[in-house]
């Protein structure tokens, strides 16, 4: 086995697995959470919602205790307890987007 190679596929693995689960450029935290928790589901932590903070809202550093502070201890229940504002669907809708990068605010999707 060639080394190159190996490395090479593994730089590759490492930025799939980095596209799959970094959260869009304007994408809510709610909709990223929805999002991961639909790929890989919860693992009883906040981890989502605190590899959202640390890539779009590094700054948001109460955010963690917000969420639990609102009933959100894990990632589910972030969307459960704290983002139950969502459209009633099956389907994962497509984040509205939020207007200004690090905004710890969800998006305007919403029941109608
Ligand atoms: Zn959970
Ligand atoms: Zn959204």
């Amino acid at each position: 086995m060639n080394d190159s190679i190996v490395t090479d596929i593994e730089a590759e693995l490492a930025d799939l697995s980095r596209a799959l689960t970094e959260p869009g450029e304007r994408e809510c935290l709610r909709c990223y959470v929805l999002r991961m928790l639909h790929e890989f589901g919860c693992d009883g932590t906040l981890r989502w919602a605190k590899y959202w903070r640390d890539l779009r809202a590094p700054r948001a550093q109460a955010l963690a205790r917000k969420l639990a502070y609102r009933g959100g201890h894990c990632d589910c229940e972030v969307i459960f307890n704290v983002y139950p504002r969502y459209p009633q669907t099956t389907k994962l809708q497509p984040c509205a987007g939020v207007s200004r990068r690090g905004c710890t605010k969800p998006c305007a999707l919403g029941p109608p």
